[in-house]
C-alpha cells in the first residue's frame, strides 16, 4: 500500500537527482559504445560535466514538479483544513459557512489530480448535506416537542417539511376517530377534494406510500395546486401501527433521494408528537365534556362562566346566561325508564345546542339542569332565545317505542348589565330565584330576572 508522508518531494527529489548522478556516470560509457574515440570521453572532466548536467536535470524536474503538482496538492490540503476547521466549529455549535466556493475545488483537469479534486468535492457536498439535515432534524423535534396543540402542531411540521423536501404545496391531514379531517394546507386550491381523492383514500387504506409523477403530457384532472406539480407525495403517518393521518407534498421539480430521506425522518418525528398532541386533546375533551350529552360538564362549565362573566364586567359588555330545567323529569324516568331518561336528555341537549348561537357555551349544569352562557347577547336576545328553545323544547318528541315522550323546560335567565351582579355566585342565586319562580309559575315558561 502506497502511504502519503509529508516527505514526498524529498523522496522524489533523492530519486530524481540519484537517477542524474547514475545517468552522468553511465553517459560516457554509452557515447564511447556509440563509436566516439575513448581518449575522448572517458576522461574525468567529461565525467564530471556529465554527473553535474544529470545533477542538474534531476534538480529542475524536481523544482517545476514542487510547482506543478505542489500547489494544487497545496490547495488540496488547504481545503481540507478549512473544512476541518469548519466541523469543529460545528460541533461547538457554530453555523456553518461552507459555500461551494470556500471549501470545494473548482477541477480542470481530467488526470489523478483531478479525480481527487472531484472525490474530495463529492465528499465535501455529501458530508455537509448529511450535516444539514442533521441539523434540521433537531430543529424539527424541537419545534415538535413544544407544540402540544394538534394545529399549531401540524401547521409548523409543514412549513418544515416544504422547507426541507423543496416542496411548493402540501397538507397534513389528520385521521381520529374513524373520520379524516384536513388539519392544514398550504397552496392547495380545492382543500375539500383532497378528501375525496382515490389516492388519499388508498394511502389510508393501505398504509403506504404514494408517489406521483406528472408527466408534462399528462393532464392533470382538476389541478389541485396554486402551480402545476410535477411530483405528489402521499405519505401515511403512522405511530406504533396505528394510522394517525398523512402528510401530502407537491413539487414542481422532482424530489431527490435526499428529500425522501428527510421525509422519512420527520415523518418519524411527526407521528409521535402527533400521537402525544392527540392524546392530550382526548384527555383534555374527556376532562371537560359530559359523557352523556356531549357538552361542556360542570367543571369546565364554571370555569368559563368566570373567564366570559370576568370578560364582559371587565369590558362591560353585555351577557346572558340561562338556566334550564326539565320539568316531571322524574316522572319520565319514573313511566318510560332511566334509559328513556337518558335519550331524552341527549335530546334536550341537541335542540339547546342547534338553537344556540356558534359562541355560546352549554353546559350541563347537574343532573336535568342545564346552563348556557350567551356572551355579547342583550336582555332582549336572553328572551328570544330561551322562548325560542322553550318552544322547541315543547315541539319535540322522543320515540319510546309505541311510545311517545313529550317534556317541557323551565327557565330561568339573567342578562348583565341590567342585571347588576357582581360575580358568578351572586349570578347564579339569581338565575335559581327566576327559575323558582318559573316552576312556580305554573313551569314551561321563562321568567327572567327582574332589573335592578
Ligand atoms: P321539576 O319539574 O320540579 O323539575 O321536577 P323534576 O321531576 O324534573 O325534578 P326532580 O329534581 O324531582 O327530579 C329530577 C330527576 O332527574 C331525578 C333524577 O333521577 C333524574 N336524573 C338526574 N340525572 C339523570 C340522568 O343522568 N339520567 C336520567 N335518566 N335521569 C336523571
Ligand atoms: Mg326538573
Amino acid at each position: 500500500m502506497i502511504r502519503l508522508t509529508r516527505k514526498v518531494f524529498t523522496d522524489l527529489s533523492i530519486w530524481m537527482i540519484g537517477l542524474g548522478l547514475i545517468i552522468g556516470i553511465v553517459f560516457p560509457f554509452f557515447v564511447a559504445w556509440m563509436g566516439i574515440p575513448r581518449e575522448y570521453v572517458l576522461k574525468p572532466w567529461f565525467f564530471v560535466a556529465c554527473i553535474s548536467a544529470g545533477v542538474i536535470v534531476g534538480a529542475l524536474n524536481v523544482s517545476l514538479a514542487r510547482t506543478v503538482v505542489g500547489s494544487r496538492l497545496k490547495l488540496l490540503g488547504d481545503r481540507m483544513q478549512y473544512v476541518t476547521k469548519n466541523l469543529k466549529g460545528i460541533k461547538e455549535g457554530n453555523d456553518i459557512s461552507c459555500t461551494p466556493e470556500q471549501c470545494q475545488i473548482s477541477v480542470d483537469s481530467e488526470d489523478e489530480l483531478g479525480h481527487s479534486a472531484n472525490a474530495f468535492n463529492s465528499l465535501v457536498e455529501t458530508l455537509f448535506e448529511s450535516i444539514e439535515t442533521e441539523n434540521s432534524l433537531n430543529i424539527f423535534n424541537q419545534m415538535l416537542g413544544s407544540q402540544l396543540g394538534l394545529r399549531d402542531l401540524t401547521e409548523k411540521a409543514l412549513q418544515q417539511l416544504l422547507l426541507h423536501t423543496g416542496s411548493a404545496a402540501g397538507a397534513v391531514l389528520i385521521e381520529s376517530e374513524g373520520t379524516v379531517n384536513v388539519s392544514i394546507s398550504q397552496g392547495i386550491r380545492n382543500v375539500d377534494t383532497l378528501l375525496e381523492s382515490d389516492h388519499v383514500k388508498s394511502v389510508l387504506r393501505n398504509e403506504k406510500r404514494i408517489q406521483i409523477k406528472l408527466p408534462d403530457d399528462v393532464r392533470v384532472e382538476g389541478v389541485l395546486t396554486d402551480f402545476r406539480p410535477n411530483e405528489v407525495i402521499l405519505e401515511p403517518v403512522l405511530y406504533k401501527e396505528v394510522m394517525l393521518g398523512l402528510i401530502i407534498l407537491a413539487t414542481a421539480k422532482s424530489f431527490s433521494n435526499d428529500d425522501l430521506t428527510r421525509l422519512n425522518l420527520f415523518r418519524q418525528g411527526l407521528a409521535l408528537a402527533m400521537h402525544n398532541a392527540m392524546l392530550f386533546d382526548r384527555l383534555e375533551r374527556l376532562a371537560a365534556l359530559d359523557s352523556l350529552t356531549g357538552i361542556y360538564n360542570r367543571r369546565f362549565g364554571m370555569t368559563r362562566l368566570h373567564e366570559e362573566f370576568g370578560r364582559s364586567l371587565r369590558s362591560n359588555s353585555p351577557v346572558g346566561v340561562i338556566m334550564m330545567d326539565l320539568d316531571h323529569f322524574k316522572t319520565v324516568n319514573d313511566t318510560y325508564g332511566h334509559l328513556a331518561g337518558d335519550r331524552v336528555l341527549i335530546k334536550f341537549a341537541k335542540i339547546a345546542r342547534s338553537v344556540l348561537r356558534d359562541g355560546d357555551i352549554l353546559i350541563r349544569y347537574g343532573g336535568e339542569v342545564f346552563l348556557a352562557i350567551l356572551p355579547g347577547a342583550s336582555r332582549n336576545d336572553v328572551i328570544n332565545i330561551s322562548e325560542r328553545l322553550r318552544r322547541k323544547v315543547e315541539e319535540s318528541e322522543v320515540a319510546d317505542n309505541d311510545d311517545v315522550i313529550r317534556i317541557t323546560t323551565s327557565i330561568g335567565g339573567v342578562s348583565y348589565p341590567e342585571n347588576d351582579v357582581a360575580n358568578e355566585t351572586e349570578l347564579i342565586d339569581l338565575i335559581d330565584k327566576s327559575l323558582y319562580k318559573a316552576k312556580e309559575s305554573g313551569r314551561n315558561c321563562v321568567v327572567m330576572s327582574p332589573m335592578n
